[in-house]
């Protein structure tokens, strides 16, 4: 018999779900829509659905031990979800361990960046390596994060530790969602090196191979691939750009005392390009003894990241 958790990865739109044993190996996922009411209840039996279709896939070699979600926002110790799940309103007050009950399984959430940093670290890029603070840094259309000290993800008092998005890096600067300035979220996020590149492009100093259209059609893809033809003002962007990122992830390192930093999201692909302006930032704000000391590498796990955090919230516990 394989022992196996059930994992769910709650998002706004899709909810990834995975049978997983302990060797980090999927040995079933599928990808089911995100039910979008606002009712608690209805929210609660679109997951006990959920639950059924994956324990409809345990095979007689399985032995399911328990039931592991990570969703937007932060839960009590009784798996109530408290908030920071905006784009999920409806779970908003949901206890997730009574989803468990139904089925008779122990049950665990927790927040969906710190699971995928806990993935990474157990799983992923991670993997193999007595590292005692990890920070995993997601950057997609915002900027994520997670930490995971001696093996476990560090909460803090009210479960929002890791909130690197929301660290401000430029005093007075750009009106951020969370309501405060100058957020790291607005400059290094896939959405801030596009900004970046439309501010130098309206200033019209550049000859640039950029274009609006190409803007539209890949995103901050266009931006890193403009680079790569030796374009000045995307090459300008990217250096902007990351070098915040380093800024940010050298006040991270100092106050944290650091030893692994993974980058991940859609701009990990990158990663080649962004790690020379973190290397000149951690050089100028790091802390002398520290930065040698500290790995810095891409995240390995890609969308995965979540579920392979959940079975180690079993697993790994
Ligand atoms: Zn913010």
């Amino acid at each position: 018999m394989t022992d196996i958790v059930v994992c769910f990865d709650i998002g706004g739109t899709l909810i990834k779900g995975a049978l997983i044993d302990k060797a980090g190996n999927i040995l079933y996922k599928e990808s089911i829509e995100t039910c979008t009411s606002l009712d608690t209840k209805e929210q609660e039996a679109s997951l006990v659905k959920c639950t059924e279709i994956f324990m409809n896939k345990v095979s007689s070699d399985m032995n399911v031990i328990g039931l592991a979600m990570a969703s937007p926002g932060v839960s009590d110790k009784n798996t109530v979800l408290l908030g920071g799940c905006e784009n999920i309103e409806g779970m908003h007050g949901l206890r997730f361990s009574d989803i468990g009950d139904r089925f008779s399984l122990p049950t665990k959430h927790e927040n969906d960046a710190s699971t995928a940093a806990l993935g990474e670290v157990v799983y992923g890029a991670g993997k193999g390596s007595e590292y005692k603070s990890a920070l995993l840094i997601t950057l997609g259309t915002g900027v994520g994060g997670g930490l995971v000290f001696d093996g476990h993800i560090y909460r803090g008092s009210k479960g929002y530790a890791g909130e690197i998005g929301h660290t401000c890096v430029i005093p007075g600067g750009l009106e951020c969602n969370c309501g405060g300035y100058g957020c790291l979220e607005q400059y290094s996020s896939a959405n801030g090196y596009i900004r970046n590149a439309r501010q130098r492009m309206h200033k019209k100093l550049y000859n640039t191979i950029l274009t609006e259209e190409d803007i539209i059609r890949d995103k901050a893809k266009s931006i890193f691939d403009a680079a790569k033809k030796g374009d000045q003002l995307a090459s300008d962007t990217v250096s902007e750009c990351s070098h915040i990122l380093g800024m940010a992830i050298a006040h991270a390192m100092n106050m944290l005392d650091l030893d692994l930093v993974l980058i991940g999201g859609g701009l990990c692909k990158d990663f080649d390009m962004i790690i020379p302006h973190i290397d000149r930032a951690l050089r100028e704000y790091g802390l002398l003894l520290s930065v040698p000391l500290l790995t810095i590498k891409p995240a390995s796990l890609g969308n995965d990241a979540g579920v392979l955090g959940c079975a180690a919230l079993f697993f790994h516990a």
